[in-house]
């Protein structure tokens, strides 16, 4: 019989370690240059700040229920059908419909070694086991997965590209786990970063392709939103059907639909941001290996800085946090010798170079 003396949680819910978000303050410094949440260091678009303030006249009225405006202008801008998408608060939502509606108690959801933390915790709210499969070189590996598939799995987890290694997996290995995953498992594709990997997202061709398959995308990271919290899911009818039911038909509110709608319909914005991201990102990595510190080519808006030990990882933080610059440290990501770096402005990355180049000749220095 069960306990009746008090509350009791379900069974899982005390296995929830609790997210531990980017840091955003360090003691004594006031004006903090943070680079450990993978924001926009531009902001949004001023169209969706706008937006967003004109809203404000309006807060007594209840939003839509169906999001169709917003999902009207996603469609257009990426050539979508906007029956098939489906709207929430983050991409994280998008995520947890799916695990309410399909996983549940005693399943398995396949998670790789360096997978997006909010993965177990999403399992584990619905009784579900994580299951955590290797990566090679800091890649998520297709056969690894295949062969961690047992009678209990009910969902895989690919980020792609890949938060914190920046790597991406290209269409015909995502079209091999896909094709060789049993049908009644789900395929969750998260293209968080997918715009700045200046391609067409394969989330969104794998989905096109198989029933099994939700691809997930976020107005957080280079839509500049992150505040606001909106993302959407883009799968075949029938599964965007499940997940309607789950959903919360007040989920999302109207600064939050008009901000996004009016985020996505400015291309110019999210060009120049993909554009100066990518410019940066290659003079972050070309500096970073200069100095002969490791780093694989990135798709994201972060780079992942490798050192030669752990204890050197620790040491430049440090050094990083002297200076009044924040990044992330990515031993909860099983990386503890490395270092995820959003990238900033100019100015910016700059400023994280000529640091890091301190600190490594001060290191030299001191062999
Ligand atoms: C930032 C991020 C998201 C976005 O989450 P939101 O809930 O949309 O803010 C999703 N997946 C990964 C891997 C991320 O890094």
């Amino acid at each position: 019989m069960s306990d009746q003396s008090a509350l009791v949680p379900k069974p899982g819910i005390m296995d929830i370690a609790l997210y531990v978000s980017g840091e955003a303050k360090i003691a004594g410094h006031d004006h903090v240059l943070k680079l450990s949440a993978n924001e926009n260091p531009h902001g949004c678009s001023p169209a969706a700040q706008a937006a967003f303030e004109a809203a404000a006249t309006a807060l007594n009225r209840y939003p839509a229920t169906d999001h169709g405006p917003l999902r009207a202008a996603i469609g257009q801008v990426h050539g979508l059908d906007p029956e098939r998408i489906i709207c929430g608060v983050g991409s994280d939502e998008v995520l947890q419909f799916a695990m309410q509606a399909f996983v549940g108690a005693g399943d398995e959801a396949i998670i790789t070694r360096h997978g997006f933390s909010m993965y177990p915790i999403l399992a584990r709210a619905v009784g579900a086991v994580p299951v955590i499969v290797e990566e090679r070189d800091r890649r998520v590996d297709v056969d690894a997965i295949l062969a961690a598939v047992t009678d209990r799995t009910r969902v895989v987890f690919v980020t792609n590209p890949g938060n914190p290694t920046g790597t991406m997996l290209d269409s015909a290995a995502l079209d091999r786990l896909a094709a060789a995953l049993p049908p009644h498992i789900l395929l969750i594709h998260d293209g968080a970063y997918m715009e700045f990997a200046g391609c067409d997202d394969p989330g969104i061709a794998l989905a096109d392709a198989y029933p099994n398959v939700l691809a997930t995308r976020t107005f957080s990271k280079i839509y500049g939103l992150g505040g606001l919290r909106i993302g959407w899911g883009y799968a075949q009818r029938p599964l965007i059907e499940v997940l309607a039911r789950i959903r919360q038909p007040f989920n999302l509110s109207n600064a939050q639909m008009d901000a996004a709608q009016a985020a996505v319909l400015d291309r110019d914005f999210t060009a120049f941001c993909r554009d100066e991201n990518a410019r940066l990102r290659d003079f972050l990595r070309q500096s970073l290996v200069q100095m002969g510190i490791g780093c694989d080519e990135s798709h994201a808006n972060f780079v992942l800085a490798r050192f030669a030990s752990t204890e050197q990882a620790r040491r430049c933080d440090a050094a990083l946090r002297e200076a009044g610059i924040l990044v992330r440290r990515v031993d909860g990501y099983h990386l503890p010798d490395c270092l995820r770096i959003t990238i900033g402005t100019e100015d910016d990355c700059r400023r994280l170079i000529d640091t890091i180049g301190g600190f490594m000749a001060h290191e030299r220095g001191a062999e």
